[in-house]
């Protein structure tokens, strides 16, 4: 077989038009809007090749319904048979509704080929099941990774590899075994679906929400600046290691900058009564101070989701 390959003369543009007549894009890694920009297969933002479904070798002919656009490390792992209907098979089976998580699942399934064990359990097992949790774990300071030029950024032993040393450094740091013991990671798991509704309930009213870590962990500032009077005025609500909560008001939007002893009001351990009393203090606010400008709320949270929507602080 050569390694020459002819020139391919049908264009990406022709090759979109052709496919998305026919696929589904709930069965791919993509949205036909973005099908110019991101591979085929792994749905990632690279440079694309026109891959033949029927190789060039076998006859396959240099037309839309015979070409694919693929990235250079899925082109390479592309099939080169003659059944026109197989790559399509390959491709729908590496759908996964996640965006860029493509080589991150496959690196799992080479987790557990190579140890035997799934590394969602060996997560589990060690009670890393919290945003809190997964984010202390993904920040530990393990031994580095480098790619050779020439190789795929994301290669999927590279990735596989970082697993296996992020669980080893874990587990040298807690010789216990566990991130913490079951009663905490319940604790946990509860303020952080608090936070989550803190969030939304912040976001109907412009406010923003700042989460401690380093002095008060278990602690949000709810908060929002008043064109009115030019201050931010706000709330904070902290956690006790009992799992009921305290509150006090503040101008301070960093709830690691509040002495704990300010914290004086009781507002109990029922996140519905806690939802309706921080509600109730916004709309004080509000009458009180001028409705809040719509600029910027942040959320500078743990939870993965909000954390994404950090604006401008
Ligand atoms: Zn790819």
């Amino acid at each position: 077989m050569s390694n020459k390959r002819k020139p391919i003369n049908t264009k990406p543009k022709d090759i979109i038009n052709y496919w998305m007549q026919y696929m589904d894009e709930c069965d791919l890694n993509f949205d036909w809007s973005e099908a110019n920009q991101v591979c085929w297969r792994c749905g990632y933002k690279r440079k694309l090749y026109r891959c033949h479904i029927i190789p060039d070798s076998l006859g396959g002919k240099d037309e839309p319904n015979n070409l694919v656009l693929l990235c250079s490390q899925c082109h390479e792992e592309a099939p080169n048979v003659e059944d026109s209907k197989f790559m399509w098979d390959w491709i729908k089976s590496f759908h996964s509704p996640l965006y860029n998580t493509f080589f991150k699942i496959r690196a799992l399934e080479e987790y557990e080929r190579i140890y035997h064990k799934s590394f969602i359990n060996e997560l589990k097992n060690r009670n890393i099941v919290t945003d809190h949790a997964l984010y202390k774990f993904w920040n530990l300071k393990v031994g580095r990774t480098s790619y050779h030029f020439g190789h795929p950024y994301e290669n999927i032993s590279t990735i596989t590899g970082t697993y296996k040393m992020h669980l080893d450094t874990f587990d040298k740091k807690h010789p216990n075994g566990k991130y913490l013991d079951d009663k905490h990671i319940l604790l946990e798991k509860s303020f952080e679906s608090l936070t989550d509704s803190v969030c939304s309930l912040s976001k109907k009213y412009n406010y923003s929400v700042w989460e401690g870590g380093t002095r008060n962990i278990y602690s949000l500032c709810i908060s929002a600046f008043h064109p009115m009077v030019k201050k931010y005025y706000g709330i904070s609500i902290r956690m006790l290691s009992n799992g009921y909560y305290k509150m006090c008001f503040t101008e301070e939007l960093n709830p690691n900058n509040i002495p704990r002893k300010h914290y004086t009001i009781d507002i109990g351990n029922n996140p519905n009564e806690i939802l309706a009393i921080i509600e109730k203090e916004i709309k004080n606010f509000n009458f009180e101070y001028g409705t809040v400008s719509k600029t910027n709320p942040f959320y500078y949270v743990v939870n993965p989701f909000w954390k994404k929507m950090n604006g401008n602080l």
